[in-house]
């Protein structure tokens, strides 16, 4: 286990297709993926669905401090896409001119290089955001 890798990456198993799910019961979008709706409890049905890949940026912050294993790309972006169907999630923001980086900026879903352990020799891919 990668203890320097943030854990919000850690904690998003279905990171290449931004699959999450839905409530058939109420119709709220969930990503990622739970078990249980909290609005319908028992009554909910929860089925798997592909999130939008694009989206407006809601809130972002400039990262000076870049945690270990990320040092090569500091200071960088990071923000809050609230996507096509109103899930938040939370992503780095790559490959954005600075002007561009504004609240309700529109960004669509980019496959990124995340994460490199040079000791190991581990690369994680995922997704990141960029301004449209
Ligand atoms: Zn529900």
């Amino acid at each position: 286990m990668h203890h320097s890798l943030p854990l919000v990456w850690r904690r998003i198993p279905e990171r290449y297709n931004l699959i999450g799910c839905k409530c058939e019961t109420c119709g709220t979008p969930y990503f990622p993926d739970r078990k249980i709706c909290p609005k319908c409890r028992r009554k909910g049905k929860l089925v798997k669905q592909k999130m939008p890949k694009t989206g407006t940026l809601y809130s972002f912050t400039r990262v000076h401090a870049a945690p270990s294993g990320f040092e090569h790309e500091s200071p960088y972006w990071l923000g809050i896409v609230e996507l096509g169907n109103g899930v938040r999630i939370l992503s780095q923001i790559v490959d954005s001119p600075e002007e561009k980086v504004v609240i309700g900026a529109s960004v669509t879903m980019v496959f990124r290089r995340i994460y490199a352990d040079a000791e190991e020799g581990i690369i994680a891919y995922g997704y990141k955001f960029k301004t449209i």
